[in-house]
C-alpha cells in the first residue's frame, strides 16, 4: 500500500471484522446479486485453472452497456447460491488466486464508505451475521476509533454517501448545521438513562422542533441551536424516563400497522426465505390467529417478561443498531423540507425490527437471548437491502395510513 492510504473515522467493531466463511449462518454470496467491476471481470477471464476456469467462463455475465463497478455479474445457480463457492461453502475466487483477486464488491462486502465534507467515514452494513453480532453484543462496539483504509489512495475508496460542506452563502439551517445534529441525535442515542426506543423518541421530538424552524440564515441558526440546547439541557433530559414509560402506547395500533403492513408486502412482493421464516416465527409467538386480543397481550407480556430484562441487561443492543445505522446513512443529508422523512424511515427500520423481536421473544420464551437480536436484525436488513422496494412499500403503506409522522413516532417503537 502507498504512503497515501487514507483513514477514516469507524465504529470499533469494523477493527474486529472478519468474514467467517463456510461458519456463516447466512452467506452474503446466497440470493444476492453480485457485481463485477471491469478489472475483475478481465482478470477472470484470464483463469486457466480447473474447474474455475470453466465455472467463471459459464457463471460471471457480461451486463449488457454495465460499467465501472457493475461491468458484470454472477448468475446464481438453482438453489440461489453462488456457483465460485466450492463444496465447504468457500470461495473458489479466494482459495485459488487470493484475496486480492476478489472483485471489488466482494471484498469491500459487508463495509460501507462515506465521506463527511473531507473526512471518510467507514462503517458495516449489519445484513453480514458476523458484523451484526460485533456491533450489537460489544458494549464499546460503536466507539469511534480511526482507521487505515484498505485502498492505496483516497481516490480509490468506494463512496456510498456524501455529505458535502454547505456552500457559504447555504442559508437552510438543517443544511448548514447537519454535523450538529447529527452530534445531538448521537448523544442521545448514547444516552445510559435513555433505552433504544425512548431515545429515539426524544430525538424524533427534537427533530420536528428543528423541521418546523421557519427563519433562515443567522436567525435560523439561533433557533437551531436553541432548540437543541433545550432538548439535550440535564434538567430537560433527567424528566424524560418518567414521561416516557408514562406515554400511552397504543399497542393494538402499533400491532395492526408493524404486522399487517409487513404482511400487505409479503403477498405482493415476497421475501428472502430467512425473512419469511422469521415472520412465520412472530406469528407463531403472537398466536395471531387467536385474535388481535390476545395477540396485544402477547405482545405486552414479551415486552416485559423477555425483551426489557435482557435490554436492561445489554443496552447497547438496539442502541449499537441505531449509532450503526445513523452512521452508515450518514444522517442528516436531508434539507429541512426533507428531515422528518428522513428520519421517519430510519425509525421505522427500528420500529420493524423491535416489533419482531417482541414476536420473536414470546415464541422462544425463556431461551429468547442476544443471538435471537442478532438474528433479527442480521434477516431484517438484509431484507431491506436486498429488496429495494421493501421500504418504500411500507413506507407508503404507512402514509396512507397518515402514520408517517413524528408524532406517531412513539406508537410506532415504544
Ligand atoms: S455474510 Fe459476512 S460472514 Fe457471512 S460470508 Fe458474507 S462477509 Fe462472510
Amino acid at each position: 500500500m502507498g504512503k497515501h492510504r487514507p483513514d477514516a473515522l469507524a465504529p470499533r467493531y469494523l477493527e474486529q471484522f472478519r468474514c467467517i466463511g463456510s461458519a456463516c449462518p447466512e452467506s452474503c454470496c446466497t440470493g444476492w446479486t453480485v457485481s463485477i467491476d471491469k478489472a475483475s471481470y478481465q482478470q477472470y477471464r484470464q483463469v486457466k485453472i480447473e474447474p474455475l476456469a470453466t465455472l467463471v467462463r459459464e457463471s460471471v455475465q457480461r451486463i449488457p452497456d454495465g460499467t465501472g463497478r457493475n461491468y458484470a455479474r454472477i448468475r446464481l445457480g438453482q438453489d440461489s447460491s453462488c456457483p465460485l463457492l466450492d463444496e465447504q461453502k468457500l470461495c473458489r475466487i479466494h482459495s485459488e488466486l487470493g484475496e486480492k483477486a476478489l472483485s471489488r464488491t466482494c471484498s469491500n462486502y459487508p463495509r460501507i464508505y462515506g465521506i463527511d465534507d473531507d473526512r471518510h467515514i467507514a462503517s458495516a452494513t449489519l445484513s453480514c451475521p458476523e458484523s451484526a453480532r460485533l456491533a450489537l453484543t460489544e458494549h464499546t462496539a460503536l466507539d469511534p476509533i480511526t482507521l487505515l483504509l484498505p485502498f492505496a489512495n483516497a481516490q480509490l475508496v468506494p463512496l456510498s454517501y456524501k455529505r458535502m460542506k454547505p456552500a457559504d452563502d447555504q442559508g437552510d439551517p438543517v443544511l448548514v448545521h447537519a454535523k450538529l445534529i447529527a452530534h445531538a441525535v448521537d448523544g442521545l442515542v448514547r444516552l445510559p438513562t435513555l433505552n433504544a426506543a425512548q431515545s429515539l423518541v426524544q430525538a424524533g421530538l427534537m427533530l420536528r422542533r428543528l423541521a418546523r424552524i421557519e427563519a433562515r440564515g443567522q436567525a435560523g441558526t439561533l433557533e437551531l441551536a436553541r432548540t437543541i440546547e433545550h432538548y439535550l439541557a440535564p434538567q430537560h433530559l433527567a424528566n424524560v424516563p418518567t414521561l416516557m414509560n408514562n406515554l400511552p402506547v397504543q399497542r393494538t395500533a402499533q400491532l395492526s400497522m408493524l404486522f399487517e403492513t409487513t404482511q400487505r408486502y409479503l403477498s405482493k412482493h415476497g421475501g428472502r426465505p430467512s425473512f419469511v421464516a422469521l415472520i412465520n416465527d412472530v406469528q407463531a409467538g403472537l398466536k395471531l390467529e387467536q385474535g388481535l386480543e390476545s395477540a396485544v397481550a402477547n405482545l405486552d407480556a414479551a415486552l416485559h417478561q423477555r425483551w426489557s430484562p435482557l435490554e436492561a441487561q445489554h443496552p447497547q443492543l438496539l442502541k449499537n443498531y441505531l449509532l450503526n445505522d445513523l452512521t452508515k446513512s450518514l444522517f442528516p443529508r436531508q434539507d429541512i423540507l426533507g428531515i422528518e422523512r428522513e428520519f421517519m424511515d430510519l425509525a421505522l427500520r427500528f420500529a420493524l425490527i423491535k416489533f419482531y423481536l417482541l414476536g420473536l421473544a414470546a415464541l422462544r420464551g425463556p431461551d429468547f437471548g442476544i443471538d435471537d437480536v442478532v438474528r433479527v436484525v442480521y434477516v431484517v436488513v438484509r431484507n431491506i437491502e436486498h429488496n429495494n422496494s421493501f421500504m418504500t412499500a411500507v413506507m407508503d403503506d404507512l402514509a396512507a395510513r397518515d402514520a408517517l409522522r413524528l408524532d406517531v413516532l412513539a406508537t410506532l417503537v415504544l
